[in-house]
Parts: C-alpha cells; sequence; structure tokens
C-alpha cells in the first residue's frame, strides 16, 4: 500500500471514498516466524476523518480489523487448531491462548455462515456434557450427512429454539423438517412440538434399549440381594448373546435353567430388540402390543415401570418402523467430542469447548488467506 502526503481513502464503516488522512499511528502485527525469530509487522496507519462515521483507522490488506496477526499468521494458526490441541498451537506460536480462540471463533463464524441446511430433511439431537453431571450440550446433525449442524449450551426446549434460528439463519425453514430424532426428554419433545410442526418425533431406538437394559440391571440387583448366584453376571444380562464369549454363554445358559426374576426381564429385553427388524408397521405394532403386555404382567416393577414409559411414547417408538432414523451417529461423534473435549483442556469455557467441536467434527470449509 503506498499512500503519498495528502492521498485520501475510503472510510472503512461507511465506506464513503475520499476521505482525508486525519492523523497516523503505529500499529504491528505478528507474523510467521522468520526461522526462530519473532516476526513483526510495523506500519503507521492513517486515519481518516470520514464526514459521517468520524475519526477512523481505514482497513489494511494485510490482516482483519482489530486483529494482531495478520492474515498469514491467522492461516497458519487456523492449520494448526485443526490438528493439535489449543494448548499446543498457543505454546508453539508464543501467545496466549484467549489469542488463538479469537482467531478460531472468527473464522469458524464466517465458515459457518456459508452453510446451507435448505435441504436437510431428518434432523438428531442428543445431549453430551463437558464434564460428568453438569454443562450440558445439545448436538444437532443432519442424519442424512451425518453432518454436525449445531452445538449450543443446555439440553432444554431452549436448545431446540437455538437451533431453530440458527437453521432457519443457514437458509432453513422450520416447516422443511419432517424428521426429528431424540431420547425421551419431556424438554426435547416440548422443543420440538413447539417449533417444527411439520416434524414427527422418532425416539432413538439405541435410548429406548438403554431404558430396557436399565430395567433388567434393576431387576438383577435386586435378585443378587438374595440370590449369590447373580454374583458378577451383570454384562452377561446385558450384552447381546452373541457377544458373549464361550464360558460367558455357558454360564447364561447355566442361569436360564433356574427360573431367575432376571433371566425373564432379559427374555423380554431380547424380544424388544428383534423388535426393531421388523418392516411392517401393522405387525409392528400387533407386536408391541404383545411386548407390552407381556412386561405389564411380569409382576418384575422396574420392567413394568419402563413398559409404563414405552406406552406413554408409543407413537414415537413405533415410527422408528416407517423412518428407520436413529441417533447413532450421535453415539459415534460422542467420542469424539469426548477427545475434543481433551484438545479444550485448560480452556474451561463452554464457548472454546463448543469451538473445537465445531474444529473437529465439522467438516467446514475456511476460507484461509494464502
Ligand atoms: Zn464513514
Amino acid at each position: 500500500m503506498i499512500s503519498r502526503l495528502g492521498s485520501k481513502f475510503p472510510c472503512p464503516l461507511c465506506s464513503s471514498s475520499d476521505s482525508p488522512v486525519h492523523d497516523t499511528i503505529e500499529r504491528l502485527w505478528r507474523h510467521f516466524d522468520f526461522f526462530q525469530f519473532r516476526t513483526y509487522l510495523h506500519c503507521r496507519v492513517p486515519r481518516i476523518k470520514c464526514e459521517v462515521c468520524g475519526v477512523k483507522q481505514v482497513k489494511v490488506p494485510w490482516a482483519r480489523k482489530s486483529s494482531g496477526f495478520t492474515l498469514l499468521m491467522d492461516s497458519l494458526i487456523v492449520l494448526m487448531a485443526q490438528n493439535m490441541p489449543i494448548k499446543t498451537v498457543a505454546d508453539l506460536v508464543g501467545e496466549h491462548d484467549t489469542r488463538i480462540w479469537r482467531v478460531l471463533d472468527y473464522y469458524i463464524i464466517v465458515a459457518r455462515s456459508a452453510e446451507d441446511f435448505s435441504e436437510i430433511r431428518s434432523v438428531g439431537v442428543d445431549e453430551t456434557s463437558r464434564s460428568k453431571g453438569h454443562n450440558y450440550l445439545s448436538v444437532f446433525v443432519d442424519l442424512e450427512s451425518s453432518k454436525v449442524m449445531h452445538v449450543c449450551e443446555g439440553r432444554d426446549s431452549t436448545a431446540i429454539t437455538s437451533f431453530k434460528s440458527n437453521y432457519e439463519a443457514h437458509k432453513g425453514s422450520a416447516a422443511n423438517i419432517s424428521n426429528f430424532c431424540c431420547d425421551m426428554s419431556p424438554a426435547y419433545i416440548a422443543g420440538v412440538e413447539d417449533n417444527f410442526h411439520n416434524a414427527s418425533i422418532t425416539y432413538d431406538k439405541f435410548h429406548v434399549m438403554k431404558l430396557m437394559n436399565e430395567a433388567v440391571d434393576q431387576v438383577r440387583r435386586e435378585e443378587h440381594a438374595h440370590n449369590a448366584s447373580l454374583k458378577y453376571t451383570r454384562y452377561i444380562w446385558l450384552r447381546n448373546p452373541e457377544n458373549l464369549t464361550v464360558s460367558q454363554k455357558k454360564e447364561l445358559g447355566s442361569l436360564k435353567d433356574m427360573r431367575l426374576k432376571t433371566s425373564r426381564a432379559y427374555d423380554i429385553r431380547l424380544s424388544l430388540r428383534d423388535f426393531w427388524n421388523l418392516k411392517d408397521p401393522d405387525l409392528a405394532q400387533a407386536y408391541l402390543k404383545k411386548l407390552y403386555f407381556w412386561a405389564t404382567h411380569s409382576r418384575l416393577t422396574p420392567v413394568i415401570k419402563t413398559a409404563k414409559t414405552f406406552k406413554r411414547h408409543w407413537n414415537g417408538i413405533l415410527n422408528y418402523i416407517n423412518t428407520r432414523i436413529d441417533n447413532g451417529i450421535l453415539e459415534g461423534l460422542n467420542s469424539l467430542i469426548q477427545s475434543a473435549k481433551d484438545s479444550a483442556r485448560g480452556f474451561r469455557t463452554t464457548k472454546n469447548f463448543i469451538i473445537t467441536i465445531y474444529l473437529r467434527l465439522v467438516k467446514l470449509q475456511f476460507n484461509l488467506p494464502t
């Protein structure tokens, strides 16, 4: 940028051209290291006096507004952050991590603004946590492309409204979503019903199975209190029979000869597992009714309780037979999210955790300066 005395510049705010220079100020930007030497770009940058906006610093072509890094340094930071923990990036470039997070935040917002959600019809949502028991996040995924669409704090109905406004900001229209997949949390259900009037809910089959597994385990624990043969058998009842070792199969066989309550609960669980393979909706409806009757007449309190929960969520469970959607992809993402958490370690804000999730899990197109 060559500027002679008396040069005029456009205003960075209103872009009215030809504003006279008011003064110049010394600015510096961190650039790539030159070998082992820290490298800074120094410049006396003109400030113009715009008639509308007042005194403003002109735009420079090598850096973003108010950034202390050159554009090329930004690129380097984003590229490194995609591949290593943020703490390592901060240490490598010798800058405080808050400056690194700020760069990432900027480029993620820019990259996400280009996302187009207009073709998305089926959305899955699930919760994940930064640490056990608190700081819940909701993660929304396009179930067709498996792409993460939105991550936000909380797991209540405001998470759904947060998703909705973000979705609409990316060319989505609430009326276009025909399927939502979620667990049976009343907050998600209410959020979907209030915000996506054309969407039908399919309850995630993994969550449905999990409730039944918990019931089986509860029956086992109660029975174990007065039956020592159930000691160390927890996983035998929770794992699918085909995944058991030879000796576990043997043990299951002899346990099943004992006419245990746990064994009855286990059989109901196995029947529920077969439900998901049914193709015909009428047949599936009849099957689920039979299963419900069996469970509610089992005299096993935890199983009865779970069956009644299913009854209250009947249509959303049956919907699976038509929609065949589940949140399996979110289960898989969850382990990636947990490793993203390692990358974000030491930076104890949820915002930074969310930045890391976008960085690691969303294949964003970063339009980096080169
Ligand atoms: Zn102006």
